[in-house]
C-alpha cells in the first residue's frame, strides 16, 4: 500500500524545500524527499546549498577575509594585532557549525509547515507513483497528484584530471581541507574557482587558475571583467586564460598538470588541485523503467517556463533545468510551481536574475550587459561610477571597483546594473528592485539615498546615465 500526497517533492535542496513549504503553507498535503549523507553518514537537508555549496563557501570566504584584513589590512588603520596566526581547524569546526544550524533549521521549518520529510532515494515511476529506497535499502511507495522534482546539480569531471578525492577533487573536497596546500592548481576561473582560490590565498596557499577560454568571466561586464582580473593578480591569484589542462601525473605527491596555452604545453607541479569547470543536473536513478523525462540538449530536464515537464503534474525546478545553477533562482521556481498547483497564476522573472561571485570585491550584475545589448541592436546608454569617488569607501578604505548602470537610450528604462564593490551582493539587490518595477536612470537619480553609503554609487551612476553625477566630472550642463 502507498501513502497518498497532493504533492511530493523529490529534493530538499532550496528549490525543494522552498516548493514544499510553499505548497504546504498553500493547504496541500505534501511530502519531501531527500537522499543526502553527510560526511559524518548522517542524513541532512538543505541540499548542495546548505552543505556543500554557498554557506560552506561564504562562511570560509568570510572567516579567511578577517584573516587576511587581521593581518595585513588593520595596521594602516592604526590597530595593532600582534602576529595573526591561522588556526584551521577552529575556522572549519566554525563553518561546520553553521551548515549544522541551518540544516536543522531547515528539518525544522519543513516540520513546523506541516510538511512530511522522507529520508532516501527517491525514483519516479509510471503514474506519479514514486518509489522511495531508505538508507537501509527498504522500499515503499508514495503517490502524489503532482510531484515537483528539484535533484540538483553535481561537479563535471574531466578526462585529463580525474578528481581522486584526495589530492584532486572537487568543491566538496576544496571546502574541507584539512591543511593549508603549499600550492594550489585550480583548473577552471570561473565562480567556484575564484571564490576557493579567494579563500585558500588568503590563509597562504600559492594559487594558480587555468582556464581554457582566452577570456576572463565572459558573462560578466567586460570592463568589469578587466579591472577583476587585475586586482586579482594582485591580490594573489595567478590566473592563467586559454590554458587547457591536456593530462595529469602523479608523482612523489604533487601533482603534475600539462596544459596548453598560444605558448606551447607546460608542465606545473601543486599539492592538490580543485577542478572547478562547472556542474551538471543530477539525474542519477531518478527516472523508473518506462518513465521518459524529456531532457534538453544541455542534458537538463526540458520545462517550459512555468518549469512543467514533459509529463503531465510533472514539474521540475532548479540546478536540474535551464538558466543559471543558482540557489535563489531555483528557490523562487519551487515557490512558483507551488502556487500555481494551489491555483494562483504567478511567474518568475528570468530577465532580473542576480548573480554574484564573493571575491573581495563583490562582482555582481543583474539584466543585460554592453555586448549582449550591442547584439541585439539595442541603443543604450552608460553611467559609470568608481568607488574611489565614494565618501563612504573612502571612509571604510573599500575604494576598488565601480558601479555601472546601462539604461535604453530613448525610454530611459534601466536594462543592466553591474557592480564591483565590497557588499556588491547588497548593493545588486537594489538594482534587481529597480528592474522588477521598470524603473528608469531617471527614476532612481530621483530617489533619495542615505549619506555616507556605497549605495550612493548606484545613485551617482544612475545620475551618470545622464551627465548629471556630482561627484565625478561630467561633460553635460544642464
Ligand atoms: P541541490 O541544492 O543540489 O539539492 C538537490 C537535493 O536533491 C539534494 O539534497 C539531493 O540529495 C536531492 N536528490 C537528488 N536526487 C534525489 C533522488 N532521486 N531522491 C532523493 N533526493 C534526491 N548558488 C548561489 O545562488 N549562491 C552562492 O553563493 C552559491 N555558492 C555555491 C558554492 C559552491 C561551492 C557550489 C558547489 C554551489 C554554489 N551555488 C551557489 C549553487 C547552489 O548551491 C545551487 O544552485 C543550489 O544548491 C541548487 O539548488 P537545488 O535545490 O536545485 O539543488
Ligand atoms: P562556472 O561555469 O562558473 O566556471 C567554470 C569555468 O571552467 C569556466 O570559466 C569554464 O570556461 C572553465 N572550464 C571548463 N572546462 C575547462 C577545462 N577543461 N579546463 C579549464 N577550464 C575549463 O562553473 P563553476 O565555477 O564550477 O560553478 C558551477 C556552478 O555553481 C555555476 O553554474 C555557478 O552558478 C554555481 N555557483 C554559484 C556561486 C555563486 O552564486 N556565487 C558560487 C559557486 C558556484
Amino acid at each position: 500500500m502507498s501513502d497518498a500526497y497532493e504533492v511530493a517533492v523529490i529534493g530538499a535542496g532550496p528549490a525543494g524545500y522552498h516548493a514544499a513549504i510553499r505548497a504546504a503553507q498553500l493547504g496541500l498535503k505534501t511530502v519531501c524527499i531527500d537522499r543526502w549523507i553527510d560526511a559524518a553518514g548522517a542524513p541532512v537537508l538543505g541540499g548542495t546549498c546548505l552543505n556543500v555549496g554557498c554557506i560552506p563557501s561564504k562562511a570560509l570566504l568570510d572567516a579567511s577575509h578577517k584573516f587576511e584584513q587581521a593581518r595585513s589590512e588593520l595596521k594602516p588603520l592604526g590597530i595593532k594585532t600582534g602576529k595573526v596566526s591561522l588556526d584551521l581547524k577552529t575556522m572549519q569546526d566554525h563553518k561546520t557549525q553553521i551548515v549544522k544550524n541551518l540544516t536543522q533549521g531547515v528539518a525544522g521549518l519543513l516540520k513546523a509547515n506541516g510538511v512530511e520529510v522522507q529520508l532516501g532515494s527517491a525514483r519516479l515511476d509510471q503514474g506519479n507513483v514514486i518509489n522511495v529506497t531508505d538508507n537501509l535499502g527498504v522500499e515503499h511507495q508514495v503517490t502524489a497528484g503532482a510531484v515537483i522534482v528539484a535533484p540538483g546539480s553535481k561537479p563535471i569531471d574531466i578526462g585529463a584530471c580525474p578528481m581522486d578525492g584526495d589530492q584532486i577533487v572537487d568543491s566538496t573536497g576544496a571546502l574541507a581541507f584539512e591543511a593549508v596546500p603549499k600550492t594550489l592548481g585550480i583548473i577552471g576561473a570561473g565562480v567556484i574557482g575564484l571564490e576557493l582560490g579567494s579563500v585558500w590565498s588568503r590563509l597562504g596557499s600559492q594559487v594558480v587558475l587555468l582556464e581554457a577560454l582566452p577570456e576572463f568571466l565572459p558573462a560578466a561586464d567586460r570592463q568589469l571583467a578587466k579591472a577583476a582580473l587585475k586586482l586579482f593578480g594582485e591580490q594573489g591569484l595567478d590566473i592563467r586564460l586559454g590554458a587547457t589542462v591536456v593530462n595529469r601525473h602523479q608523482n612523489k605527491g604533487k601533482v603534475e598538470l600539462e596544459y596548453s596555452d598560444s605558448d606551447g604545453t607546460h608542465t606545473i607541479a601543486f599539492d592538490r588541485v580543485i577542478v572547478a569547470v562547472g556542474r551538471r543536473p543530477d539525474l542519477a536513478g531518478l527516472c523508473g523503467d518506462g518513465v521518459e523525462l524529456k531532457l534538453d540538449e544541455r542534458g537538463a530536464i526540458d520545462v517550459d517556463q512555468h518549469c512543467q515537464t514533459s509529463l503531465a503534474n510533472v514539474f521540475a525546478v532548479g540546478d536540474a533545468v535551464r538558466g543559471p545553477m543558482l540557489a535563489h533562482k531555483g528557490m523562487e521556481e519551487g515557490i512558483m510551481v507551488a502556487e500555481r498547483l494551489a491555483g494562483a497564476k504567478p511567474q518568475v522573472n528570468y530577465d532580473t536574475v542576480p548573480s554574484v561571485i564573493y571575491t573581495h570585491p563583490e562582482i555582481a550584475w543583474v539584466g543585460k550587459s554592453e555586448i549582449e545589448l550591442k547584439q541585439e541592436d539595442v541603443p543604450f546608454k552608460v553611467g559609470v561610477f568608481p568607488l574611489a569617488a565614494s565618501g563612504r569607501a573612502l571612509a571604510s578604505s573599500e575604494t576598488a571597483g565601480m558601479i555601472k548602470v546601462i539604461a535604453h537610450a530613448d525610454s530611459d528604462r534601466i536594462l543592466g546594473v553591474h557592480v564591483m564593490a565590497a557588499h556588491g551582493s547588497e548593493l545588486i539587490a537594489e538594482a534587481v528592485i529597480a528592474m522588477e518595477f521598470g524603473a528608469s536612470a531617471e527614476d532612481l537619480g530621483l530617489t533619495m539615498f542615505a549619506h555616507p553609503t556605497l549605495s550612493e554609487g548606484l545613485h551617482e551612476a544612475a545620475l551618470a546615465v545622464s551627465g548629471h553625477a556630482i561627484h565625478i566630472a561630467n561633460r553635460k550642463r544642464r
